[in-house]
This record gives structure tokens, C-alpha cells and sequence, in this order.
């Protein structure tokens, strides 16, 4: 795969960084370490992974014991 950053020869990934509410970070490529956001070009908080995430349905149990 080739895009600007690789004829650029930048350090980056194709991977899409997954954000979860619990400061946790995924990336879909399994080859990466880094998680630094500028590395990637696609960026998406596990809210918009398909089928959810579990962490977000913790917070919403927790935003709901805070408020009470
Ligand atoms: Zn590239
Ligand atoms: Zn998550
Ligand atoms: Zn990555």
C-alpha cells in the first residue's frame, strides 16, 4: 500500500487507532506499537466500532452512579 506519507518515507501506520473511554488504544494493525495519533490517518473512538465496545457500556453505567 502506498500513500503520502510512504513516498514521504514517514513513519506511519494503516492501521485505524481505536480510542476506548478507559484511555485504552487499539490499533486494527497488528504489527504496531506505536499509538501516537499522528501516525495514523484514521482515528475512531471505540463508540463507532462495529457491533460497540464493552467499555462503553461501562461508562454509561458509571455516568449514571455519578449522577444519582
Ligand atoms: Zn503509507
Ligand atoms: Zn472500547
Ligand atoms: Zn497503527
Amino acid at each position: 500500500m502506498e500513500c503520502i506519507s510512504c513516498s514521504a518515507g514517514l513513519d506511519h501506520c494503516h492501521g485505524t487507532l481505536v480510542l476506548h473511554t478507559d484511555d485504552v488504544v487499539e490499533c486494527t494493525e497488528p504489527g504496531c506499537r506505536d499509538f501516537d495519533r499522528i501516525r495514523h490517518t484514521l482515528t475512531i473512538t471505540c463508540a463507532d466500532v462495529d457491533g460497540g465496545c464493552h467499555c462503553t457500556a461501562e461508562l454509561v453505567v458509571e455516568e449514571y452512579a455519578h449522577a444519582s
